[in-house]
């Protein structure tokens, strides 16, 4: 709806007798040569019977139904809707008054409508027939009496603006209402993300820590198995020594992945924390990039947006593995991106907490798969050229430090992780967080 000055004192007369509008104007618009002599009036004794008199209102003319039309069409274009239209009942050769009206109501519901009628052209029910019964229509009789045109003139407009006052607060309200709606359905997505990040959290864990004692008997046996094989054990041949040293080759590299596997579950159940300090974002976000620097290759260009933030309290390895991470996937993602880049920004938050985004314009992430991604082994990659840990890793990581990891992303529109991280206490008071047993 558009926003017409306030209040809107905006009438149409529609009538096909051009002395009807100069008694219009004469009852609502009373001579202007009065009107200095009012204000002197006002100026000299305050407020006075003239001034009080009427609002000021705006009259339009049109002298026919057709011609009302355009001029109530124009006027809500330009934002200056008319509040109330006098509309004549009879207005040869043209529509009549309750078709104009009627039409009128199509363009503008807003619209408030008298219908003056000096005959009996249409009985009230054949008029309610064909503009249903509306609290938008009034009807007077001519011919009118000044005071009864000006108290409805005075009166509708006062309708109208009250009317348009409560739209307007209708609309604030139900903008009001969507924009928490859809701060609650995200809020709601990233608690269940969360739990269900949890609870996978606790059974990797579990099952992380069953694994870690035999794997490192097994590891243990094949480097046993492995020196026995350096000398020539008696009873075997050259040739059997040989194939029994690639099998022992062969073993221990799997039960190394198995190994790696196992600490990165570790770090996405938090069992492997290490003691936080105060670290210098700016620092570890340097290690990681030039860590990285393979990855990206020479054709990203990096782009660093950093502002002045405290030290935050975290491990310096966690910190650089998670963004390392980032950047990594961000180089992945970036493969077929024309002009690839990856913007690092870091601020402080109004909550007190830094915030470092990883943002890339590659390929984006899909819908269905961004309240996945966190999840350990959870990969669009090709089956075996990725374990899907990498994030679950971060997750685990920044969680364990008291921070929150999240992302934006729609297909062909990049991807922005946000790490949000507590600042560092004072040195006096720190101390390690709590290892977690999940
Ligand atoms: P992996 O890289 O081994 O697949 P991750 O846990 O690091 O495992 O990532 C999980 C998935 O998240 C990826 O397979 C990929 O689909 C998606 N992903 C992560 N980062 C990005 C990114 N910057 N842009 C697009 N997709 C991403």
């Amino acid at each position: 709806m558009s926003t017409p000055a306030s209040p809107n004192r905006r009438i149409l007369v529609v009538d096909d007798n051009r002395t009807i509008h100069q008694d219009f104007r004469k009852i609502l618009c009373p001579p202007t040569a009065n009107d200095s002599l009012d204000a002197m009036e006002a100026d000299l004794f305050g407020q006075t019977e003239a001034s009080a008199r009427l609002p000021g209102f705006e009259v339009d003319s049109a002298y026919q139904g057709e011609e009302a039309l355009l001029l109530s069409r124009n006027a809500r274009e330009q934002g200056r809707p008319y509040a109330v239209a006098f509309v004549d009942i009879r207005m040869p050769p043209g529509i009549d008054g309750v078709e104009t009206t009627s039409r009128l109501w199509k363009d503008d519901p807003d619209i408030q409508v008298v219908i003056c009628s000096a005959y009996a052209d249409y009985s009230w029910e054949e008029m309610m027939q064909r503009l249903g019964l509306s609290q938008r229509l009034l009807i007077l009789r001519k011919p009118f009496d000044g005071i009864e045109v000006r108290q409805l003139a005075y009166a509708l407009t006062e309708k109208w603006e009250l009317l348009h006052r409560s739209q307007l607060r209708m609309e604030d309200l139900a903008r009001a209402v969507d924009e928490r709606t859809r701060q609650l359905a995200a809020a709601h997505a990233q608690i269940t993300q969360h739990q269900r990040l949890k609870a996978l959290g606790r059974l990797s864990g579990a099952l992380a820590h069953e694994i870690n004692n035999p794997l490192s008997f097994i590891l243990a046996n094949l480097g046993y198995l492995r020196s026995a094989l350096e000398g020539s054990p008696p009873h075997l041949g050259p040739a059997e020594v040989q194939e029994l040293r690639e099998v022992c080759a062969e073993s221990t590299e799997g039960a190394e992945r198995i190994r790696r596997i196992i600490q990165n579950i570790k770090l996405f159940s938090r069992l492997d924390d290490a003691p936080p300090t105060r670290v210098d974002v700016h620092e570890v976000l340097e290690q990681a990039l030039g860590e990285a620097r393979n990855e990206l290759g020479p054709n990203v260009q990096v782009v660093r947006e950093f502002q002045a933030i405290p030290r935050v309290h975290a491990s310096e390895t966690g910190l650089q593995q998670v963004f390392f991470g980032l950047l990594a996937n961000a180089a992945q993602a970036l493969k077929e991106s024309p002009q690839p880049r990856v913007r690092i920004s870091t601020y402080l938050q109004e909550d007190g907490r830094v915030a470092v985004e990883v943002q890339d314009n590659g390929k984006g992430i899909a819908a269905e798969h961004v309240n996945r991604i966190f999840e350990p082994f959870f990969t669009t990659k090709r089956m075996g050229s990725s374990s899907g840990l990498g994030l679950s890793v971060c997750y685990g990581i920044v969680s364990g430090l008291g921070g929150d990891i999240t992302v934006d992303s729609a297909p062909g529109q990049g991807a922005t992780f946000r790490v949000l991280l507590p600042q560092a206490p004072a040195p006096e008071h720190l101390t390690p967080l709590p290892v977690r047993i999940p």
